[in-house]
């Protein structure tokens, strides 16, 4: 009989330790898995910019000489293309540097000056107008004042891509949180695609999205800077109405 008893209790422990090796071995695969993906996503991605700058100097070394028009277009497209190669390496950096939570500082950032000045970058880049409404004349909250930065302009910058008429921005504070809010009355994006925006490299349109300049690691940023503010972050759209991301920052 104790033989039986024993057995079963080594059975336990053997048992809880397979049960945990198997749950640790199928989470570094996911994550094994994922950065694979990642590599083959990002090389994908700046070989295209590539071949279009190689193709263009070709060109350009044939035609250049004989043909000023010839040179002209193919430096500026080499131009434009390293701009969103330049784009591109800058964002899978701040990614992975956000990933690995590194170099976060910490201090007490006022929002309503960054978000207007935020507000201001896109504006005169763009001609867009941007509504924004706050409730108090200074907001201060604990936070990495670069990252705020940047996932602001992410916000405006999609609401302004995807979009063409005015976008509304609210900073507001309920049950202890911050809440920030930016609308656009645009394309909207389909509900099949909303859970998935968030991940690297995804885009609902591929061929427009070249036209518009994305990268499809904007919003996989946002959601990693609101992450490290301990904050959550929400979408709701409606096709062909518009879209409203949503950060909830805890106070
Ligand atoms: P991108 O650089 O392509 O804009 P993001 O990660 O910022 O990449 O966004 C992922 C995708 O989500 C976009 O390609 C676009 O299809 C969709 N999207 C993001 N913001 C909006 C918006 N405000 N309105 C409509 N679609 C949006």
């Amino acid at each position: 009989e104790w033989k039986s008893v024993k057995l079963k209790h080594q059975n336990d422990e053997i048992g809880q330790l397979v049960a945990r090796y198997n749950t640790m071995n199928a989470r570094l695969q996911t994550m094994f898995e994922q950065q694979q993906q990642f590599v083959s996503n990002a090389s994908h991605e700046l070989k295209t910019p590539l071949a279009v700058i190689k193709s263009y100097a070709r060109l350009v070394e044939r035609q250049g000489k004989e043909k000023p028009e010839v040179l002209e277009e193919g430096l500026a497209t080499i131009n434009s293309e390293t701009d969103r190669m330049d784009h591109l390496i800058r964002q899978m950096l701040l990614l992975s540097t956000l990933e690995r939570k590194e170099g976060m500082t910490v201090a007490k950032v006022e929002l309503v000056g960054l978000i207007k000045s935020a507000i201001r970058s896109i504006s005169m880049a763009f001609e867009r107008t941007v509504n924004f409404n706050y409730y108090q004349a200074e907001v201060f909250y604990p936070a990495d004042e670069s990252q705020l930065n940047q996932l602001i302009y992410i916000l405006l910058d999609n609401a302004r891509k995807y979009s063409e008429n005015q976008i509304d921005l609210t900073l507001t504070e309920q049950d202890q949180q911050l809440i920030i809010t930016v609308t656009d009355y645009g394309e909207g994006i389909p509900e099949e695609d909303r859970t998935q925006i968030f991940n690297r490299f995804y885009r609902v349109d591929r061929a427009r999205n070249r036209k518009t300049g994305g990268t499809g690691l904007g919003l996989t940023i946002a959601k990693a800077i609101v992450v490290a503010h301990s904050g959550e972050i929400e979408v709701m759209s409606e096709l062909g109405k518009g879209t409203t991301f949503r950060v909830i920052l805890p106070k």
